[in-house]
């Protein structure tokens, strides 16, 4: 038995104060004295192992970068960590020696073509557009008088309103034309204002924009970045599952905590069915550099009555220290309140039947 593990004695104690706090109500309670007590040692633990991973690659960034802060190593998988150097949390960043340099980005100068217009500084656009009006479908009734006159005017009307025909430009017909484009049937651009050209806003009409690469420096620092990482690895130890009518409630009790560190021993008061739960957990893992358990441990006494009772009990250690009984409906109770219920709904029934 764990060293706080409650006697008999105490278990009743802390029973009758639950029934009494309660009001015990129910008639036919039995004497504490005839509960069958089960104690549950429930251990709930959590073991993080900590696995070193190392890598190294390419890194660029524009212009002169400082890079002096970074420790240097030759090759990645003999550098060993200093005192003071922990991956825990966030890797540990290196440099490899002599692997940084300062050179041209292949934009040469710090600018690249603009990919919008590409490099033309303009984007092109139709100098003319379909009619808003009639669609450039029924720009003059009297269109076969088009036959011999030129399709496009020298200068294109802006678009008109709709409303009343009017007198048609190609073919001097009053009252034929459309008065979005007066017989034209197309209209001048006002995106380009007809020149076919619209200014590239992406570059600012310079055809080339700041090279990303370099941001606009023209140069590169080059390296090779070393990177150690400790990602945790989580295991959790629940060799018996808590009692699932207070599960909840065992959220709040006192269990009793313990700390491990990767040395430390595991507890000299851990049963032997824990210590065979924990210990194939607690075996360092390939590349582990370190490793830390929690241990939460507490014990349940699950108090049931010898004779048919309709409730049970739990009792354990709150978080205060101190014993505490939670009072739950048994299965016999449940079966009882079950066939009530069923004796009840038959009686309504026979009662709505009988004055039908
Ligand atoms: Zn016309
Ligand atoms: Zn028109
Ligand atoms: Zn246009
Ligand atoms: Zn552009
Ligand atoms: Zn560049």
């Amino acid at each position: 038995m764990a060293t706080d593990d409650p006697t008999d004695d105490e278990v009743h104690a802390a029973i009758d104060a639950c029934r009494a706090r309660i009001g015990f109500r129910r008639g036919s309670a039995p004497p504490v004295g005839d509960f069958r007590l089960t104690r549950l040692h429930l251990l709930e633990a959590t073991i993080t192992h900590h696995i070193e991973n190392r890598e190294q690659k390419p890194r660029h960034a524009p212009g002169i970068v400082d890079l002096s802060a970074l420790p240097l190593y030759d090759n990645l998988k003999d550098y060993k960590l200093g005192p003071h150097e922990s991956p825990r949390g966030r890797p540990l960043v290196l440099l490899q020696r002599g692997s940084a340099h300062l050179g041209p980005c292949n934009c040469g100068n710090g600018r690249r073509q603009c990919a919008r217009c590409a490099g033309r500084t303009y984007w092109t656009c139709e100098p003319a557009k379909a009619c808003p009006v009639c669609s450039g479908v029924s720009p003059c009734t009297q269109y076969v008088l088009h036959g011999n006159l030129p399709g496009t005017p020298s200068k294109l009307p802006k678009p008109g309103q709709p409303g009343e025909r009017v007198t048609c430009q190609g073919c001097q017909t009053a009252d034929s034309a459309c008065p979005g484009c007066r017989g034209w049937g197309r209209v001048r651009c006002d995106d380009c204002g007809a020149s076919g050209r619209i200014a590239c806003e992406e570059c600012g009409r310079k055809g080339t924009v700041e090279c990303g690469t370099c941001t606009g420096s023209g140069h590169l620092t080059t390296w090779t970045e070393g990177r150690i990482t400790w990602v945790p690895e989580l295991d959790s130890v629940v060799p018996v599952q808590r009692p699932s009518r207070i599960k909840p409630a065992l959220d709040s009790a006192g269990w009793r905590k313990e700390f491990l560190k990767a040395d430390d021993p595991l507890p000299d008061d851990l049963s032997p069915a824990h210590r065979s739960a924990l210990e194939p957990c607690l075996r360092p893992r390939d590349n582990e550099q370190d490793r830390e358990a929690t241990i939460n441990r507490l014990t349940v006494v699950e108090a049931r009555s010898s004779g048919s009772h309709h409730y049970q009990y739990y009792v354990f250690r709150g978080s205060d220290g101190r014993l505490k009984a939670e009072e739950r409906i048994s299965k016999d109770g449940r079966r009882m309140l079950w066939a009530v219920a069923a004796i009840a709904a038959l009686i309504l029934l026979a009662v709505l039947l009988t004055v039908a």
